[in-house]
């Protein structure tokens, strides 16, 4: 999952990414309102973290044209802002949750997940497919019941994998879900986890369409 951070207070922007990264996010962090708006014009996220108070373009500026052009991604304010008049305005202004700074990361991560789930529409937060089933919360991942060790690039990757079963998704779709700008990148890094995951799975839980991309079968494998 590939999040857009915008915050130009560079100590909460670190920790809000190295938290997020550990959780086994791709973040994307940029420092004002017109390096995100070009971010948001080139890239799809599932998910903006939007400051408001920015430099160069205010956060509640972005987040309106954002939606002006149409553009439906789940944006989380970060505000330290604790007037009520800018919650709401930046509610009324399309966001679809806030968080008041200072805040626990747990605290934010859980806002994640929850926003995450509903765009999926997705009532619980388990994702099942036959024999496998997948807490984007705890991490957990378990097969007929046994719980698999996956680091967390690899259950990055299974996630993706596991929202479109039976759609390949291409090497560049799954990098872009994984990794975040100026991450450290082998050429072969998709396929190696691919291949991790196999291992771990069982091979007939990862098809390969030649050329195209990977895919968890539609049709779930026996466990
Ligand atoms: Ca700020």
């Amino acid at each position: 999952m590939r999040l857009l951070l915008v915050e130009d207070d560079r100590m909460i922007g670190r920790s809000v990414e190295q938290g997020l990264k550990l959780e086994g996010y791709a973040v994307d962090w940029v420092l004002d309102g017109i390096s995100a708006e070009a971010a948001l014009a080139e890239t799809d996220y599932e998910l903006v973290l939007l400051d408001l108070g920015l430099p160069r373009k205010d956060g509640l500026a972005v987040l309106t044209s954002l939606r002006k052009a149409g553009n439906a991604v789940p944006v989380l304010i970060l505000t330290a802002r604790d007037a009520v008049s800018d919650r709401v305005r930046g509610l009324d202004a399309g966001a679809d949750d806030y968080l008041v700074k200072p805040f626990e990361l747990d605290e934010l991560a859980a806002r994640i997940r929850a926003l995450a789930r509903r765009r999926g529409g997705r009532p619980t937060p388990l994702i099942e497919h036959g024999a496998l089933t997948l807490d984007p919360a705890s991490h957990e991942v378990t097969l007929a019941g046994t719980p698999l060790a996956l680091s967390p690039r690899e259950f990055a990757l299974l996630h993706a994998l596991l929202a479109e079963p039976g759609v390949p998704q291409s090497r560049a779709k799954l990098e872009e879900q994984v990794y975040g700008w100026g991450e450290e990148l082998e050429s072969n890094a998709v396929e190696v986890h691919i291949h991790a995951l196999r291992r771990k799975l069982g091979a007939a839980w990862i098809a390969n369409l030649r050329g195209v991309g990977w895919f968890v079968p539609r049709e779930p494998p026996p466990a």
